[in-house]
């Protein structure tokens, strides 16, 4: 294990409240802590999105940005690293992951189609199902075990992508996705192999394969670490490998892109290009800014390339592994193997005794701000249970998890220490932690501004 492959040379300060007023924020923002101010937040292991510190370069960069409406240099810039980085022939820059996801379906969806996924991420699955299309999750059943050890736990299912293929017929699938690294399914990667086998299935039928490629340096690098035959390739090398295996891609480049706003759609396709300029003006803006000034282009293209730096991948993923050992070794139930991005707490095996009607993924959040003022994602009950709509029976998710999402660059192990031992401590007194019960909640995607009462 290496140390951070950096030093730190601008510092943001952090507040450091104490227990009693954590109780007084934690009661006004309704046990939520999504609405707690992030100022009030010890260390925040919300989510990797966007959170990411840059480094001196791509701060440089944004003093070079060129503000031209049209044709800023640098747009030139990224194109190059873009076509070096990943190797895709065209590129439209977005403000970030979802509106190429959005432009891309709009052009290839249609009401009726499927598009397969080893797991969709929330947005890509809402996009599918907003043009009308049903979002098929084909993943290995490993990953739906929060114990099974898989090396490649992010794999699609290619028996199921057959079978999908043949139940439905190709002209129904406009293309296929793999997401790498999984994020939905624990951040877990998928192998250069899997890759292969899907690629020879929709190059079979003549189905184009896009990545979901948010985290595909992480992706990358686990490949190099686990996979026979990579070990003596650069990540540099596997990154340009895994792309060519793909027809294109859509990249949310707030995580392996190293900024704090940004993503792109890729393709090989010129005709999908012309098309997808449209689509872009009409929601993004001029194909050489794509919804981003030309600062933020130039800090992306820094990005792009320092992400592939093998020391500080091994940092990085270290660093998640270092966590998930932390708590491992004191007996805290987590997903495994560690993921690329995140620690994930497997809360029916951590508070066995709360039932997922009284939410034990927020009951967690909640205790982890009140004890030590640190904030994590609760990704169970709280944001996945659903009215069946014929029985009005409350539909549980399989999966009851929290997330501890680690930021890029952005916090040390001495913080990590902190993590571990707050989780522990909780773990040891996990009897005390009781239920909530929901006492205002949003129609539509709840999570975000639900709010609760202690049972
Ligand atoms: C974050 C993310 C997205 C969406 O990107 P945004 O930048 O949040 O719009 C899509 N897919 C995956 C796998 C992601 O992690």
């Amino acid at each position: 294990m290496i140390a951070e492959p950096y030093r730190i040379k601008v510092v943001e300060p952090l507040k450091i409240t104490n227990r009693e007023e954590r109780e007084e924020i934690l009661k006004n923002a309704g046990y939520n802590v999504m609405l707690i101010k992030a100022e009030d937040v010890y260390i925040d292991l919300l989510t990797d999105s966007g959170t990411s510190a840059m480094s001196q370069n791509q701060w440089a960069g944004l003093m070079v940005g060129d503000e031209s409406y049209a044709g800023c240099r640098n747009f030139y810039h990224l194109e190059k690293t873009v076509k070096e980085v990943l190797g895709f022939k065209y590129f439209v820059p977005t403000h970030q992951g979802r509106p190429a996801e959005n432009i891309l379906f709009r052009i290839k969806v249609k009401k009726g189609d499927y598009v397969p996924n080893n797991m969709h991420f929330d947005t890509t699955g809402a996009h599918v199902l907003d043009k009308g299309g049903i979002p098929v999750n084909l993943v290995i059943d490993e990953a739906y075990d929060p114990q099974a050890l898989h090396p490649f736990k992010g794999n699609m299912d290619v028996k199921k992508l057959r079978d999908l293929i043949k139940k439905v017929g190709p002209e129904k699938i406009p293309l296929v996705m793999i997401t790498i690294t999984n994020n939905t399914g624990g951040g877990e990667p998928v192998s250069m192999e899997n890759i292969k086998e899907v690629k020879k299935i929709t190059e079979e039928y003549g189905i184009p394969l896009f990545f979901d490629a948010a985290r595909f340096a992480e992706n990358a690098y686990f490949i190099k670490k686990r996979e026979k035959g990579y070990e003596n390739k650069s990540v540099a090398e596997i990154v340009r490998e895994m792309m060519g295996y793909a027809d294109g891609c859509t990249m949310s480049c707030k995580k392996d892109g190293l900024v704090n706003i940004g993503g792109l759609l890729a393709m090989n396709d010129k005709e999908l290009f012309e098309k997808v300029k449209q689509h872009l003006i009409l929601l993004e803006g001029f194909p050489t800014y794509g919804g981003l000034a030309g600062r933020d282009l130039e800090a992306l293209s820094v990005g792009l390339r320092e992400v592939l730096d093998e020391n500080y991948l091994e940092w990085r993923v270290g660093q998640v592994k270092y966590l998930g050992n932390k708590l491992k070794e004191e007996g805290v139930p987590i997903m495994e193997p560690v993921g690329g991005h995140a620690v994930y707490i497997d809360l029916k095996r951590f508070l066995p005794h709360i039932p997922q009607s009284q939410f034990p993924d927020n009951a967690f959040t909640a205790a982890l701000y009140l004890e030590g003022g640190i904030r994590a994602a609760a990704l169970g009950s709280t944001a996945f249970a659903r009215k069946d709509e014929k029985t009005g029976e409350i539909i549980y998710p399989k999966l009851e998890l929290v997330r501890l999402t680690i930021p890029r660059r952005v916090y040390t192990n001495s913080h990590m220490d902190v993590v571990a031992n707050t989780v522990i401590k909780l773990y040891k007194n996990r009897d005390k932690i009781r239920g909530l019960k929901i006492v205002y909640e949003a129609p539509v995607l709840r999570h975000f501004t639900v709010r609760f009462e202690p049972l």
